[in-house]
This record gives structure tokens, sequence and C-alpha cells, in this order.
């Protein structure tokens, strides 16, 4: 093994995850941002050998020096490397993987097969599998390379029409993936590369028989990238049976990327939420906020409540239509909407630059989702503030987000909703029934199993 720069995740390849060939570790301090110096010695994109249309389109999207994730993966994925990439969204890991990709595609041109693809990307949900098409649209802007992106909940097809010549480039999520290989509009025989992006929520969601399947129809002689925000055993495993040598590049750990968010904690009774939320959505300081809540029904009600309290604001969570889903978040993005009232998995992957502050109007259940969800502000490099509404039936969960993140999230007193029994609740944590009660989006396609699975035993368990 070859560390370029040391530290505990060297662990993986001597405990023998990987018990090919020598594995690489990368290890990259700190997130992107806009002002960073990337590690090593190389800080621009052309020190990292890609090819002139790249740059030019670099270059129209103001992106000026490679972030750590795409500085440390790039060089290895020219080489035709595998990876095993631990970042999420936010890092300029979708960069990190679809430039090298992209130069590779164009410096070997074939063309694409008929029904197939030369690069297959797959992802959990329908708003990061678009967003992954249009950044291969955006870096291949100067190439003459053709996409499709596949995803269920919308018509199929459209889908089956753009896949019927084939295509450069195939973004999928893999429910509507393999209904369109079942019916024969999709052959993957011709694959040279496979990206998994946030495998760890691919896995959470039910999906890695899919992904097995999927897999088991690829060439064995390909390129494979997986990128996963935590680690847990089952990635690891998934990592060590699908990658061949990787290299393997890691960004800080997801407690660190979100260090320049402030944070703040407020004891509110269930029955005040909604007026402290409209409060606090109404202050002059917030340009563009996220709202989460943890069921799709609540998301709805907080998006009514505000919107007659006069602020623009639209729910977004999986019982949407794909219609009003990409309206909601076109509107977001334009600023048109101020406030988007979200669930966890529906606001996975959104990416939106200027989010002033992430709301949480329930504490997830699940620890993670709280890093997940105040990493929405604070994003390249800005200030971002989360400010969270504890009630006493949610402080148990409180504890666990605080072990999560290492710390005691600041309280705020002063504010006319306060309530000591809120703060001072023993109550133990609620159990979350099944059954669709939780508010989190389905993904792709198909009813896949948990949509967030509880890492740790805590008694508590999601839907
Ligand atoms: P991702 O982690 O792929 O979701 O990217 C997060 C955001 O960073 C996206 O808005 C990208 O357009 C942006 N981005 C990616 N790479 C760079 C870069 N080198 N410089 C500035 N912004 C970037």
């Amino acid at each position: 093994m070859t560390t370029l720069s040391g530290g505990p995740a060297a662990s993986y390849a001597t405990q023998g995850t990987f018990p090919h060939a020598a594995c690489i570790l990368i290890r990259v301090r700190g997130s992107m941002t806009r002002r960073q110096e990337a590690p090593f010695r190389m800080t621009t994109f052309a020190d990292l050998k890609l090819s002139e249309p790249l740059l030019r389109a670099l270059e129209t999207e103001g992106y000026t020096t490679p972030t750590p994730i795409q500085a440390g993966a790039i060089p290895h994925l020219l080489e035709g490397r595998d990876l095993l990439g631990l970042a999420q969204t936010g890092t300029g890991k979708t960069a990190a993987f679809a430039l090298p990709i992209l130069q590779r595609l164009e410096a070997r041109r074939v063309p694409a097969p008929p029904k197939g693809c030369r690069v297959l990307v797959l992802a959990p949900t329908r708003e990061l599998a678009s967003q992954i098409d249009e950044s291969f649209a955006t870096y291949a802007r100067h190439m003459r390379l053709s996409h499709a992106v596949v995803f269920g909940g919308v018509g199929q097809g459209r889908q089956v029409d753009a896949m019927r010549r084939g295509v450069d480039v195939l973004v999928a999520a893999p429910g509507r993936l393999l209904d369109l290989m079942g019916q024969g509009h999709i052959e993957l025989s011709k694959v040279e590369v496979l990206v998994l992006d946030e495998a760890d929520r691919m896995l959470d969601m039910g999906f890695v028989r899919d992904i097995r399947r999927i897999v088991a129809t690829l060439p064995q002689a390909r390129q494979t990238l997986l990128f996963s925000a935590t680690m847990p055993p089952s990635i690891a495993e998934l990592a060590g049976s699908m990658l061949r040598s990787p290299v393997r590049v890691e960004v800080a750990p997801p407690s660190t990327t979100v260090e320049r968010v402030r944070q703040t904690m407020m004891f509110v009774d269930e029955a005040d939420k909604k007026a402290a939320i409209e409060k606090l959505v109404k202050s002059p300081k917030v340009a563009r906020a996220i709202v989460f809540t943890l069921m799709k029904h609540e998301a709805n009600k907080v998006a009514e409540h505000l919107t007659k309290a006069g602020v623009i604001a639209e729910a977004i969570h999986g019982n949407k239509s794909q219609g009003a889903r990409e309206r909601a978040m076109a509107g977001f993005r334009s600023g048109a909407v101020k406030v988007l009232v979200a669930t966890d998995i529906a606001a996975r992957g959104i990416d939106v630059d200027d989010v002033s502050h992430v709301f949480n109007f329930d504490l997830p259940n699940v620890p993670e989702s709280y890093v997940h969800r105040i990493g929405r502000t604070a994003r390249a490099g800005r200030e971002g503030h989360a400010i969270s509404l504890c009630s006493a039936e949610q402080r148990a969960w409180l504890r666990d987000i605080e072990k999560e993140i290492g710390a005691p999230i600041p309280v705020f007193r002063e504010h006319e909703y306060h309530s000591d029994a809120a703060q001072n609740s023993t109550m133990r944590a609620p159990v979350l029934g099944g059954g669709g009660g939780r508010g989190q989006g389905r993904g792709g396609s198909g009813s896949r199993g948990a949509q967030n699975s509880n890492r740790r035993p805590s008694g508590r368990r999601a839907a």
C-alpha cells in the first residue's frame, strides 16, 4: 500500500478489505472551498492533464482550483484505475469522476452500443441522477458525446427512445434501470466504466440486490468507481467484491466538513413549532432556507402554513410528482421560492450553493442525517446557519446527534417559544413505525425496502 498522506483510514487496506495488489490511499483534509489550495503540488486543472475541451468548460463554470477529491482522484482515474471515494456531496466529487471519464471516452471514440452505454452511473434518487446527468452535459459541452438519464416516477417512453441508439453516458436509478433491462430496452454488455454514487444511501434504500443484479450483467473488464459518504461494513464488502486494486481517496469526515456551519438548538413544544419556524424564516437574515421534517404530510403542512403567512415555500418529498419536484427545485434555485420544506431522502443530493439557513423542524431520528442536513448550507466556502427545533419527544435523539458530531450544540433560550419541559425531557425516543409513515421520499423507482436504516442499535426503527 502506498500512503500519500497517512492516517487512521489506512486501516481498511491493511485489514484485508482489499486483498488485491497495492492499494493506494490518499487522504485529503477539509472539504472544498472556492479559495482553498489544492493538496499536493498540483493547483490547476491543466496540471491534472485534463484536455482542452474540458478546461474550456471548467473555465465557463468558473472553477479555477481542483477540490481535494478532484486533485486526488483525477490523475488515477485518467490512468484507468478503480477508485473508492469517501466523500459526500459538496466536495466536488461529481466532477472528480465525470471529467476523467469524459476524457477517456473522447480519447477512444467508438460508437455507443445500441440500447447500451459505455459509462453507467448508478445513483439512489432521481434528483441526484438528474444532477449528475446535467453535470456530464455541462463538462462535455465542447465534446460530441451522448447521454441519458433514467429513473422511476415518470413515464418510460422518452427514456426508452433515448436509449434506442445507445448513449455514451447513462445515469440511472437502479429500480427503473432493472425494469427497462427486464423489458429488453437496455443492455449493458458494452459498459466500460461503472460508477456507484452515494453507495451507502443506495444500500440504506434497499438497493443492494438490484445493484448486484445489474453488475452481474456488466463485462468483467471495466473500470469501477464507488463513492460513499460513510464506510459501514456492508459498503466495504461491496467495494471489496467489485473493485480491483482501488485507489482510495478520502475527504475529511462529515463532522469536519460542516465546521463552517453555525449550529443552534432551540427547545420548543411540538404545538409551538409552526409559529416558531414562521418567525425564524421571516428573519431578514434568511435569504434561502431548507426546512427539514420527518414526515411527508408534515412537510406539506409546514409549507402550507408558511405560504399562508406570506412566505414563498414549496414542499418536496417522495409523494410529489416528478414535475412538481422539478418545479419546486427550479423555483428554489432561481430564488423565486425562498423556503424548501423537505424530507431527508428528497433533499439528498440537492445541490444549491446559496442556502443561508437549514432549519430542522424535526430532529432526524438517524444521527448521520443531521450531518447531511446541515451540510446543505455553508456550501462552496460560504457561511451557513443551522437552527434546530427540539421538542420533549425528540430530546433523546439530540443526545445521539451530539454523540455523532462529538460536541454539544449551543442552545438559544431567549425566545418566546422556549420550553424548559422540552429541554429537560427524559422521554424515551419515539419508535417510528413502517408502512410509509416516515417522511422519507422514495428514490429512483420501485418499492425497495428500508428508506433509512439505523446504523446503530438504539431501539429506533425507521420505515
Ligand atoms: P458535488 O460534490 O459534486 O455535488 O459538487 C458540489 C458543488 O461544487 C457543485 O455545485 C459543483 O458545481 C461545484 N464544484 C465542483 N468542483 C468545483 C471546483 N473545482 N471549484 C468550484 N466549484 C466546484
